[in-house]
C-alpha cells in the first residue's frame, strides 16, 4: 500500500542482506522529472494517483536488473504491482513481502507525511492510489500467496519491530 512502509523496510533489508534496492516509484519519479514526452506523460499518470502501464514498467525494470550490480539478487519495492507484472515478469521473486496496513492508516500516514512533500500526496492522488491498490495489487498478493512465496508482515508496528519480524521470517541470523 502506498505509506505502508515499503522503502523504509526495502532500504532495511537490503542493508542488512547486502543486495541493492531497487524501487518503482523512485526511477518514475526521476523520470517525471524530466523535459520530455515520457516524463511528462509519466508525471501526469503518478499525480493522478493511477500505475504506469504494465509493458513501460516491465520494460524499465528488465533493464534495470541486466546492470551488474543486481545480479546476485535484488530488493524490489513496489513491483510488481499488478497480476500482469507479476506474471510476465522473467527475472522472478523468491519471496514477497507484504505490509500489511488498514485504509485508514494509510490515509492518516499520507495526508500527514512531512518528508517533503510528494505531488501524488494530495488526498484526491492518495483515494485513488487506496483504491488503485485494492483493485491492481490485491490479486497480486493472492497470486503470491497461492504460490506459497507471500509473507504478510503487520506494518502498523514499529519500524523496528517490523524489520525484526521480516529478518525473523526470513531466518536472517546475526548482524
Ligand atoms: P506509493 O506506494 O506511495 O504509491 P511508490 O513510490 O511505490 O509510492 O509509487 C509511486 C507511483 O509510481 C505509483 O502511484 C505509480 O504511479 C508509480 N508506480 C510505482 N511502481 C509501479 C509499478 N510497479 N507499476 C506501475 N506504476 C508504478
Amino acid at each position: 500500500m502506498p505509506g505502508a512502509g515499503k522503502s523504509t523496510q526495502g532500504n532495511l533489508l537490503a542493508k542488512k542482506l547486502k543486495v541493492p534496492y531497487l524501487s518503482t516509484g523512485h526511477i518514475f519519479r526521476d523520470i517525471a522529472k524530466e523535459h520530455t514526452q515520457m516524463g511528462r506523460s509519466i508525471k501526469l499518470v503518478m499525480n493522478a494517483g493511477l500505475l504506469i502501464s504494465d509493458s513501460k514498467t516491465l520494460q524499465i525494470v528488465s533493464e534495470y536488473l541486466k546492470r551488474r550490480e543486481y545480479q546476485k539478487g535484488y530488493i524490489l519495492d513496489g513491483f510488481p504491482r499488478t497480476l500482469g507484472q507479476a506474471q510476465k515478469f522473467k527475472n522472478g521473486v523468491d519471496r514477497v513481502i507484504y505490509l500489511k496496513v488498514s485504509d485508514k492508516e494509510i490515509l492518516w500516514r499520507l495526508a500527514y507525511r512531512d518528508d517533503g512533500g510528494r505531488e501524488d500526496d494530495t488526498l484526491l492522488a492518495i483515494r485513488k492510489r487506496i483504491e488503485v491498490f485494492h483493485k491492481f495489487t490485491d490479486p497480486v498478493i493472492d497470486y503470491y500467496h497461492r504460490k506459497g512465496q507471500l509473507l504478510e508482515i503487520n506494518g502498523e508496528h514499529e519500524i523496528d519491530d517490523i524489520q525484526r519480524e521480516i529478518l525473523k521470517h526470513l531466518k536472517v541470523h546475526g548482524k
